[in-house]
């Protein structure tokens, strides 16, 4: 028998008007539209201290601080009765924290009267970790952190977003599971919806190992999140449009082709030489899913790390190059209210090669290990106008 904790509460709350697919007419009307723009980097607004988007608390004034979901920033919030907090900018507002608070593995706010103890990001659990081995706590965590990260860029791409509760066909579920049998591991990965993490991605040690025995330059949480989620998306765009479907073959082959083949194939002989020439990774070139979810994964780490050097206000103006001018990027605007996907590019270049020069300033490796070809960058920039053309079906 499989030692998981259900979180029941989860599945049996009413009212969950929170978790429906967000489209206009619904609660999307509140919906931060893709044109204003929002910044990720916070401050408290008592003290204006910078917060950090995993913040509870200002760690100057001490006040109570959480992340407003609705709004896309955090809240500086003052502590009233019955665990009810008033947003300090507009008391009107109230808030609790997200149930999941008291584990420290989460800082969204609900509104104070929602019927759900659960933020949106919380809700799409269905198993999490058995918290009576007590190093599953920590590692839940760290699984969080990654998680919230992941819904905090599909809510700014205003992707659909809902829990598997009465959206039991489309909805997003969240399993984070522990091996049991040595004999049957438990994979990652997704299925309709469904998306499963090994919590031993969680633990430091294992995850570089397997990222070393299995020749990966990049392996993180955050990236089997946004890998996964891609085959959700996938779903959403394509599996009912066949008009986009064709689009998606011209750029990432067949997805028809048989996956558990491919797979056997992709173990079995490796990786075309030139992979780097048509792929993101190694393992993009295993299958046609797999290529769209590690460009989809690749897209959401674009758009996050731009917000955020956007964010801090960085320019790269290298004073010796020959080509200096190619390399000269102003992060000006906030990326996800850019429409030309060349623009988010000429960004993106300039500002990864002056990070991984600074990361080997310290020692360490490069922060983004990856190569972008012509093709890869088309691959991107369709991805990219899958996003901006959706809009939900009601
Ligand atoms: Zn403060
Ligand atoms: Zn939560
Ligand atoms: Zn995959």
């Amino acid at each position: 028998m499989l030692a998981f904790l259900w979180m029941p509460m989860n599945q049996t709350t009413a009212g969950r008007q929170n978790n429906r697919w967000h489209k206009p007419g619904t609660d999307i009307a509140t919906w931060p539209k893709r044109k204003q723009q929002r910044m990720k980097l916070y401050s408290c607004a008592k003290c204006q201290n910078l917060l950090y988007f995993e913040n509870s608390v200002c760690l100057n004034c001490g006040s109570p601080v959480g992340f407003n979901a609705r709004k896309l920033s955090m809240v500086t919030l003052v502590a009233g009765n019955d665990k009810v907090l008033a947003d300090i900018s507009n008391p009107d507002e109230t808030w609790r924290y997200c149930d999941n608070s008291a584990f420290a593995a989460c800082n969204w706010l609900i509104p104070a009267l929602h019927k759900t103890g659960y933020c949106i990001a919380c809700d799409l659990n269905r198993i999490i970790p058995d918290l009576n081995n007590a190093e599953n706590l920590d590692k839940w965590r760290r699984i969080e952190t990654a998680k919230h990260r992941l819904v905090y860029s599909l809510l700014r791409l205003q992707l659909p977003v809902a829990s598997k509760e009465g959206e039991e066909e489309a909805g997003i579920a969240f399993d984070f599971l522990a091996d049991t049998n040595p004999q049957k591991k438990v994979m990652t990965g997704h299925d309709k919806g469904t998306i499963t993490l090994n919590i031993e991605e969680a633990d430091e040690k294992l995850r570089v190992k397997h990222k070393l025995d299995l020749g990966e330059r990049y392996r993180t949480l955050l990236g089997h999140f946004r890998h996964e989620i891609g085959h959700y998306y996938w779903d959403v765009f394509f599996k009912t449009n066949n008009h986009a479907l064709l689009d998606f073959r011209k750029k990432f082959g067949n997805e028809s082709a048989d996956y558990a083949n491919a797979l056997k194939r992709y173990y079995e002989n490796g990786v075309p030489p030139d992979w780097n020439n048509h792929f993101i990774s190694p393992y993009a070139s295993s299958h046609a899913w797999e290529d769209w979810a590690e460009t989809w994964a690749h897209f959401l780490h674009m758009m996050d790390t731009l917000e955020t050097a956007y964010s801090f206000g960085l320019a790269v103006n290298p004073r010796k190059a020959k080509d200096a001018q190619q390399l000269q990027a102003n992060m000006s605007q906030d990326p996800y209210t850019i429409g030309n996907f060349d623009e988010i590019i000429k960004l993106w270049l300039p500002l990864t090669f002056a990070v991984n020069n600074l990361n080997r300033s310290m020692g360490h490796q490069d922060f983004y290990p990856f190569i972008i070809s012509p093709e890869v960058i088309e691959k991107l920039r369709f991805i990219h106008k899958q996003v901006y053309n959706f809009s939900p079906v009601a």
